[in-house]
C-alpha cells in the first residue's frame, strides 16, 4: 500500500528538520507522499518542493492555521495553495506578529514568576520565522528551568498554567478564506483532540465549518483514540467531506510521533490524497 502524511512541521515553524531533510526522511521511511504544515507560515514549502522529485516524494505545499470560533480555537490546515499568493503572504505576516506580541508578553511572565529568559533567546533558538511556545520551552529546558518540553507545557505555557497567553487569531471564516483565496482546500485539523465538552459539539463545529467551505476532515491522527476515528469518519460521511491524514511530525520537538506512523500503527492510504485533490478541481470558486 502506498502511505502519505499530510502533516508536517519543519524548521520554518517549530519542526525540528529543515524541508529538505524531512522529504529525505519521507523517502527513507517508505512514503509516497507528505504535506508541509507549518504554523502560520509557508516558508519551507519551496525548499520541499525542490527536494521531493529527486527523492522519489511527492510533496504538497501546505500549511497550518489557528483560528477562533466561538471562544475556543482550532487548527485548519491548507492544502495545494500557491505559497507566493501575495494576500496569503501579508495575512501570514500579520499573524506572526500576534504571535511576536504573544511572546512578549510571555518572557515578561517567566520574569515575574523569576526566570531569567529574552525574546532575543527565544527568537534564537527559533530557526524559522514562526516563533511559538515550543522555543519558549527549549530555552527554558536549556537553561534548567525544567526537565523536559513537556514539563514546561504542564508548569508554564499551557492554557490555563500561569506563564499562558492568549494570541488574537483570524476568525475559522477567515482563516478558510485565505486558504481558499490561495487556492487551497481546507481540512479541520485534528477534530479529536479538542475536548468537547457536550455530545454533538463536535458535529456542530463540522457542520459550521462546512458551511464555511472545509473540504475535508482530518480523521487519522497519531493522538485520535479509535473512537475519535469513527465518529470523524461518520461526520465526514453525513456532511459530504473527505478524510484526510496525518502525525503532526515535529522531529526531536515532539520526538512521541514518528514520521508517518505516528505513536505505532497510523498508516495513512495514498487514496486519501486523489480524494482531496478531486475536492481541488470541484472547488467552487467564491
Ligand atoms: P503555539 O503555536 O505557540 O501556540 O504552540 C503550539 C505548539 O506547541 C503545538 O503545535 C505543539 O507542538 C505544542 N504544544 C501545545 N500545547 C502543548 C502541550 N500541552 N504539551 C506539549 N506541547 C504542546
Ligand atoms: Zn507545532
Ligand atoms: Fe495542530
Ligand atoms: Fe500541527
Amino acid at each position: 500500500m502506498r502511505l502519505i502524511d499530510l502533516h508536517t512541521h519543519t524548521t520554518a515553524s517549530d519542526g525540528s528538520y529543515t524541508p529538505a531533510e524531512l522529504v529525505s526522511m519521507a523517502a527513507d521511511a517508505g512514503l509516497s507522499a507528505i504535506a508541509i504544515t507549518d504554523h502560520d507560515t509557508v516558508a519551507g514549502n519551496a525548499e520541499a518542493l525542490e527536494a521531493g522529485p529527486p527523492c522519489g516524494v511527492e510533496v504538497v505545499p501546505g500549511v497550518e492555521i489557528s483560528v477562533n470560533h466561538g471562544g475556543p480555537s482550532y487548527h485548519v490546515l491548507g492544502y495545494f495553495i500557491d505559497y507566493e499568493h501575495e494576500p496569503l503572504l501579508s495575512s501570514l505576516e500579520s499573524i506572526r506578529r500576534f504571535r511576536d506580541e504573544r511572546n512578549h508578553k510571555i518572557v515578561a511572565k517567566l520574569n515575574e514568576l523569576g526566570m531569567s529568559v529574552t525574546l532575543t533567546e527565544i527568537d534564537a533558538e527559533a530557526r524559522g520565522e514562526s516563533v511559538g511556545r515550543p522555543h519558549v520551552a527549549a530555552v527554558l529546558l536549556r537553561k534548567g528551568y525544567v526537565a523536559d518540553t513537556q514539563e514546561a507545557f504542564d508548569k508554564y505555557l499551557a492554557k490555563g498554567k500561569p506563564a499562558y497567553i492568549d494570541r488574537d487569531r483570524l476568525s475559522a471564516a477567515d482563516g478558510i478564506d485565505l486558504i481558499r483565496n490561495a487556492g487551497g482546500v481546507a481540512v479541520f485539523a485534528h477534530p479529536g483532540i479538542y475536548g468537547w465538552g457536550e455530545p454533538g459539539d463536535l458535529r456542530r463545529t463540522v457542520a459550521e465549518f462546512a458551511e464555511m467551505g472545509i473540504v475535508g476532515l482530518e480523521a487519522y491522527y497519531s493522538e485520535h483514540m479509535p473512537e475519535d476515528e469513527r465518529s470523524i469518519l461518520a461526520l465526514a460521511d453525513e456532511f459530504g467531506l473527505v478524510v484526510t491524514g496525518g502525525t503532526d511530525f515535529h522531529g526531536t520537538a515532539k520526538p512521541e510521533f514518528e514520521l508517518g506512523r505516528g505513536t505505532g500503527n497510523l498508516a495513512v492510504p495514498y487514496e486519501l490524497l486523489e480524494a482531496l485533490k478531486d475536492r481541488l478541481g470541484n472547488r467552487v470558486e467564491a
